[in-house]
C-alpha cells in the first residue's frame, strides 16, 4: 500500500503538530498511536479470520509479483544460513 501524502494543518485536539493524511485529513500521529492499542490489533486480528480476508489473501499469493517474492525472500534466507555456516 502506498502511503497517503501528509500536509500540515492546524495542531490536532492531542496536541500534536498538526502533520495531516492529505485523504480524510487524520493527524498521522494520533493514526499511528490508535494502531498500537489493544482494541486495533484485536480489530485487525479478527479481520484476518473472515473469509472474505482469507479469500483475498489467497488470491494474492496466486499473483506472479508475490510468487517472485516468495522465491527472492527464501533465496536470501538462504544465503544468510550459508554465510552463517561460512560457506
Ligand atoms: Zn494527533
Amino acid at each position: 500500500m502506498t502511503k497517503a501524502k501528509t500536509y500540515k494543518g492546524k495542531p490536532c485536539k492531542r496536541g500534536h503538530d498538526g502533520t495531516r493524511y492529505t485523504s480524510g485529513g487524520e493527524c498521522v500521529e494520533c493514526n499511528k498511536a490508535r494502531q498500537q492499542t489493544p482494541e486495533y490489533k484485536a480489530y485487525k486480528k479478527a479481520r484476518k479470520q473472515t473469509p472474505e480476508y482469507k479469500a483475498y489473501e489467497k488470491a494474492r499469493q496466486q499473483t506472479p509479483e508475490y510468487k517472485a517474492y516468495g522465491k527472492a525472500y527464501r533465496l536470501r534466507v538462504q544465503e544468510g544460513v550459508l554465510k552463517l555456516l561460512g560457506w
